[in-house]
Parts: structure tokens; sequence; C-alpha cells
């Protein structure tokens, strides 16, 4: 089977875009987990499951209708045929992602479909638990870390270039919330799987981290 690479993290962490840039420099596809779960969150809403239903979400999870479509420079997200891309990026949706993810039948019911984008030449998955749960096989494991400051900072600096004016404390209590709750929930909780290597970017620069990536790889 073809070779896999796991960056887990917390949020802010820089996994999306580094995910990305290493996927793009190796050729190999790219599994952004997180968005399974956005997109979980955001089709519920739009089908009026309430988002303590865990059996309707396990529902809404397998019968998830959505297309990754890759461009140059981002990847585009068609749900049901219409474009989610922006939807599923928003603090809304993001928080009702943490709370569906909490659910152990929404995380079955995502498992095989995670899986499923395992093709050659190879994979970069992205997430909270590829390498301690979807891909607990895979020969290079990443926990990649950031300080909850600098990752309040980068998000910040995303949401201005976006035209959003957000408040740096209201950003840290926000992500401290996030990464609280990934932490200490019951199934899949965000930690570094045993045998992966942590890489914390707080000071690093994007390209310094897709290069150490690409070292460790080859290594
Ligand atoms: O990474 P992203 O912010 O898009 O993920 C949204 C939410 O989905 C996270 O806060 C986390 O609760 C959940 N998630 C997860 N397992 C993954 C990826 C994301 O529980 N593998």
């Amino acid at each position: 089977t073809a070779p896999v690479l796991t960056i887990d993290g917390p949020g802010g962490a820089g996994k999306g875009t580094i995910s990305r840039l290493v996927a793009e420099r190796l050729g190999w596809h790219l599994l952004d987990s997180g968005a399974l779960y956005r997109l979980t969150a955001l089709a519920a809403v739009k089908h009026e499951v309430p988002l303590d239903d865990e059996a309707g979400l396990a529902e809404v999870a397998v019968g998830l209708d959505v297309l990754f479509v890759a461009e140059p420079e981002s990847t585009r997200v068609l749900l049901e045929g219409e474009d989610a891309t922006g939807t599923i990026r928003t603090e809304q949706v993001g928080d009702a992602a943490s709370r569906v993810a909490a659910l152990p039948a929404v995380r079955q019911a995502l498992l095989q479909r995670q899986r499923d984008f395992r093709k050659p030449p190879g994979l970069v998955a992205d997430g909270r638990d590829m390498g301690t749960v979807v891909f607990t096989e895979a020969p290079l494991k990443i926990f990649l870390t950031a300080s909850a400051e600098e990752r309040a900072h980068r998000r910040q600096r995303q949401l201005q270039e976006a035209g959003v004016d957000a408040s740096l404390s209201s950003l840290l209590k926000e992500i401290q919330a996030r990464d609280a709750r990934d932490m200490q929930r019951s199934v899949a909780p965000l930690k570094p799987a045993d045998d992966a290597i942590t890489l914390d970017t707080t000071r690093l620069t994007i390209p310094e981290v897709v290069d150490r990536l690409t070292e460790l790889l080859t290594e």
C-alpha cells in the first residue's frame, strides 16, 4: 500500500498550509480530515439535524456528499454540489465541528472515508488523530505545535487579510477553549502518537518547516 505521512496537532499550528505544501512537493494526495468534520457539521445544520443527535449526525457523516477539487493554491470543497470552501472555514462551523467530532459514532462513520484517501504514490494526512487512530502504521508521524499566543497571532493575521478585525485576547481564548475540548474528549483526544516526532513551529517560517519535513522523509 501507499506510504502515509501523518501531520497532527492543535488548530493554528500551520498544519493546513504545511500539509498542502509538503503534498505538492512530493506529488502526494492530501487528506484534510478537519474539513470532513466541518462538512459534517455544516451538512447537519443544512438538514436540521441537532448537533447533539449522535445517531443522526453519524448518518449525515456516512452519507456526506463531498467533492475535493485540487486547484493550484488551494482545494475547492463542494458539499452536495455547492461550493462550501469559505463557509466551512468560519469560526461558527469550526466550533460546531469540534462538537460533532467529540461523538464516537461520528468518528467511526468517517474512519473508512479517511482511509480511502490512501492511494499511490502516497498521502499526507492532516488532522488530530491521523497518527493515533486512522493511520497507526504510518512510517512517519509528525506532531506540529506552536504556542497558543503565536497561534492567536497567526489567526489574527489571517483574519486581517480577509478584512476581519478580531482582538488578540478573544482569539487566544477561543484557541484555548478549542484545545481543551480536543484534548479532553474521551474519544481520540488530541495528543502525539507514541512514535511521533514533535516539531514546535513557534519560531520557524513555513519554508523552514516544509524543508525539515522533507528531510525527515528522506532520512
Ligand atoms: O483542523 P480543523 O480546525 O479544520 O478541524 C476542525 C475540528 O475538527 C477540530 O477542532 C477538531 O475538533 C476536529 N477534528 C478532529 N479530528 C481530526 C480533524 C479535526 O477531531 N482528525
